[in-house]
C-alpha cells in the first residue's frame, strides 16, 4: 500500500484520438461537483499529448488522474501473432466481442518477449509523470465464454518451458466436463481433491506474477495501484485469485455488471459460458446452478437470454470485500448510448445509488465519461443522497 490518497469515487474515460477536450472538461467538472475526484483514462498509443492535456484538466479541477492500462489484451505493444494457446481441442470458435466486434485477443502472461515490450512501454508511460495511479485491466486468461477450451489455456512454448508439468494437463477437459455434468458444483474443491492443484496454482501465479511486477514498478514511483477484476464468482475461470491479487493493490474494482451485455458483464459471460460449455458436452444447467451456489441467487434463463437479479450486484461485492485485503470500489455501469445492450435505465441508476449508500462503498462510474448522462451523476451523488436520507 502507498500513502497516496485514495479516490472518493472515479469515472472512466476512453480517450479516442479525435476526442473533444472541452467537452471532457465540462463533463469532468460536473462529475467533480457530484463527488467524483478521480479520472481513469484509456489513452491512445501516442499517449504523450493526451496524457498531458488530461493532466492539465485534472490539475485545473483538483482531480487525480489514473492511467487505464489494458495489460494482456488490446495493448498496442503486443505481438498478437503469438496469442494464448488452448489445449489441443477446440470446442467452440472464439467469438471476440459479440456486440462490438472487438477482437479481444489475449497474449500469454508467460510470453517473456511480449512481456518485455509491455514492461518497457509501461515504464515509459509512468516516467511521463502525468499520473497519480495506474488502473490495470485485462489481467486474466481469456474467458471460457469465448470458447470452452480457453479454460484449459495456455500451452504455448513459454508456458511449457516454465511449467513442464502442464504436459500432464492436456486432457484435463474430460474430467472437467464430467465434473460439470455430474451435479457436483464446487469446481475449486474438485480441482484440489483430484490433484489438479498444480494447474490451478499455475493459472493464478501466471497472472499474479505480471500484476505484482506492474504493481512494484508503479509503487517505486509512488503511484497508487488499482485492479479491474472479474466478478468474484467468475474469477476462478480466468486465473484471478482475489486473495493474492489484492495484496498488490491499493484498491480493486470487481466488474459486477448485471444489466449491460458485453465482455465481463454477468449476463454476457454466463450466456456464452453456457453456449460454449454446452458445445463441449456439458449439462447446460451447470452455469445457472453454479451461480446459485456462489451467490445464493438463481439467474433467470428465458428467451435464450440470461438475466441477473439486482441482489447479485450486492452479494458479489460483499464476496469481493470478504476475499480482499484492500478497499473495494463498485464498478457501476452508467452509460446511455444508442445500442440497448450497453445502455442503463435511469431507474436502475437510482437503485445502484441507494445500494452503494447503504453499503457505504465508493464506486467507479463506467465506462465512459462522455456516454454518461449528466443526470446519472446527480443520481449517484453520495453527498446529495446522504442529505436526502437525513
Ligand atoms: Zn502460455
Amino acid at each position: 500500500m502507498t500513502d497516496n490518497t485514495l479516490p472518493s469515487s472515479c469515472v472512466q474515460l476512453v480517450c479516442f484520438p479525435d476526442v473533444d477536450f472541452s467537452l471532457i472538461e465540462k463533463k469532468l467538472g460536473l462529475a467533480f461537483e457530484n463527488g467524483i475526484d478521480t479520472l481513469i483514462a484509456w489513452l491512445p498509443y501516442d499517449f504523450f499529448v493526451y496524457g498531458e492535456r488530461l493532466r492539465n484538466i485534472c490539475n485545473k479541477l483538483g482531480m487525480m488522474l489514473y492511467w487505464w492500462f489494458p495489460v494482456l489484451s488490446d495493448n498496442p505493444v503486443h505481438d498478437t501473432s503469438s496469442g494464448i494457446v488452448p489445449a489441443h481441442v477446440s470446442f467452440y470458435e472464439s467469438r471476440g466481442d459479440f456486440y462490438s466486434n472487438e477482437e479481444f485477443v489475449f497474449i500469454c502472461p508467460n510470453d517473456s518477449k511480449n512481456m518485455a515490450a509491455l514492461f518497457s512501454y509501461y515504464e515509459r508511460v509512468l516516467e511521463s509523470g502525468f499520473f497519480d495511479g495506474v488502473f490495470l485491466d485485462r489481467i486474466r486468461f481469456p474467458s471460457p465464454a469465448n470458447g470452452f477450451d480457453m479454460l484449459f489455456s495456455c500451452f504455448c512454448s513459454y508456458c511449457m518451458r516454465k511449467y513442464p508439468f502442464l504436459e500432464n494437463y492436456k486432457e484435463l477437459e474430460h474430467p472437467v466436463i464430467s465434473f460439470l455434468s455430474s451435479g457436483n458444483r464446487d469446481y475449486y474443491d474438485f480441482l484440489l481433491v483430484n490433484g489438479y492443484g498444480d494447474w490451478l496454482k499455475y493459472r493464478f501465479s501466471s497472472i499474479y506474477d505480471v500484476v505484482s511486477t506492474l504493481s512494484l514498478k508503479a509503487k517505486e514511483r509512488n503511484l497508487t495501484v488499482a485492479l479491474d477484476l472479474f466478478s468474484p464468482s467468475l474469477s476462478l475461470f480466468v486465473g484471478q485469485d482475489y486473495r493474492k491479487l489484492s495484496f498488490c493493490a491499493d484498491w480493486i474494482k470487481p466488474m459486477v455488471y448485471i444489466s449491460t451485455r458485453g465482455p465481463a458483464t454477468l449476463p454476457y459471460e454466463l450466456e456464452f459460458l453456457m453456449c460454449s460449455s454446452s458445445a463441449a458436452g456439458c449439462d447446460n444447467s451447470f452455469v445457472l446452478s453454479d451461480l446459485q451456489r456462489l451467490c445464493g441467487i438463481l439467474a433467470v434463463y428465458s428467451g435464450c437470454k440470461i438475466s441477473v437479479p439486482f441482489s447479485v450486484f450486492t452479494s458479489e461485492l460483499v464476496m469481493a470485500s470478504a476475499l480482499s485485503s484492500c478497499p473495494v470500489y463498485a464498478g457501476v455501469e452508467l452509460v446511455r448510448v444508442d445500442n440497448p445492450n450497453f445502455s442503463v435505465d435511469r431507474n436502475l441508476v437510482g437503485v445502484y445509488a441507494d445500494a452503494l449508500l447503504s453499503m457505504d462503498m465508493p464506486f467507479v462510474a463506467s465506462w465512459d465519461l462522455l456516454s454518461i448522462p449528466d443526470e446519472y451523476f446527480f443520481l449517484m451523488s453520495r453527498e446529495k443522497n446522504k442529505g436526502l436520507q437525513l
